[in-house]
């Protein structure tokens, strides 16, 4: 299987877990996931046509698509891994969404730098469904306050939430806390679902799904 047959096979999977359960559901879009890939795993996505990307590192992200985004201006970049505030103005300068907002520092420097660079990124506030301490992300209980101050104190866009369920957990039971909370706040993005378990985001309403390993293979 080629990355062109994996991309058009999730996609065919996606459709169909759409339609078994609501055709009327808003269509996710597919976030190849592209960190630790070849430029040439990379290159291979872009012919299929592919124009939408998910990166994990603001230094990696800049290595594989600084050069890329001149030759594709149609690209659409996602940032889904936890950023430091020291990379939020690099962050700012190449992504056109952060999924990863996930702590009131980081809001009050991305909110900051965008007044800087008059570029306004929108944002998903990163959820920690699971209340895993290790995990980065907003608790349930604190996402109303946290989600005020994003947009009230730091002027940010927040379009909608994202999370990583607990590898031990039935992943639909977080993907519909995600959505309840969604639809309690009136976000509209839903950024859930992986190699794994997108079949099961998609019916509670994913937006975003999520796909490295399924499209690229295993990460080196
Ligand atoms: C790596 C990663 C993915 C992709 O995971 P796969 O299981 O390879 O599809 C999705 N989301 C986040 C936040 C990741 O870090």
């Amino acid at each position: 299987m080629t990355i062109s047959d994996n991309i058009q096979n999730i996609q065919r999977r996606m459709k169909k877990a759409a339609e078994r359960f609501d055709v009327s559901l808003p269509a996710a879009k597919l976030i190849a996931v592209s960190k630790f890939q070849t430029k040439d795993n990379i290159q291979q996505a872009l012919d299929a046509g592919h124009r939408c990307f998910g990166e994990n590192r603001v230094q990696e992200a800049q290595e594989h698509w600084l050069g890329l985004r001149v030759l594709y201006p149609d690209l659409e970049l996602h940032l889904i891994g936890a950023l430091q505030t020291n990379k939020a103005a690099d962050a700012v300068a190449l992504f056109d969404m952060i999924q990863s907002l996930d702590r009131e520092k980081l809001a009050q420097v991305l909110g900051a730098e965008m007044k800087k660079q008059g570029r306004n990124v929108p944002c998903l506030i990163q959820v920690n469904t699971g209340e895993e301490p290790q995990k980065a992300g907003i608790v349930p209980r604190e996402l109303g306050s946290f989600l005020e101050f994003c947009t009230q104190e730091c002027g940010l866009s927040v379009r909608g939430l994202m999370c990583i369920p607990p590898p031990d957990d039935p992943p639909a039971l977080h993907f519909a806390l995600l959505r309840d909370l969604a639809r309690h706040f009136n976000l509209i993005e839903l950024s859930m679902g992986m190699s794994n378990d997108f079949e099961k985001a998609i019916p509670l309403g994913a937006t975003y799904i999520r796909i490295g390993t399924a499209i690229f293979g295993e990460r080196s």
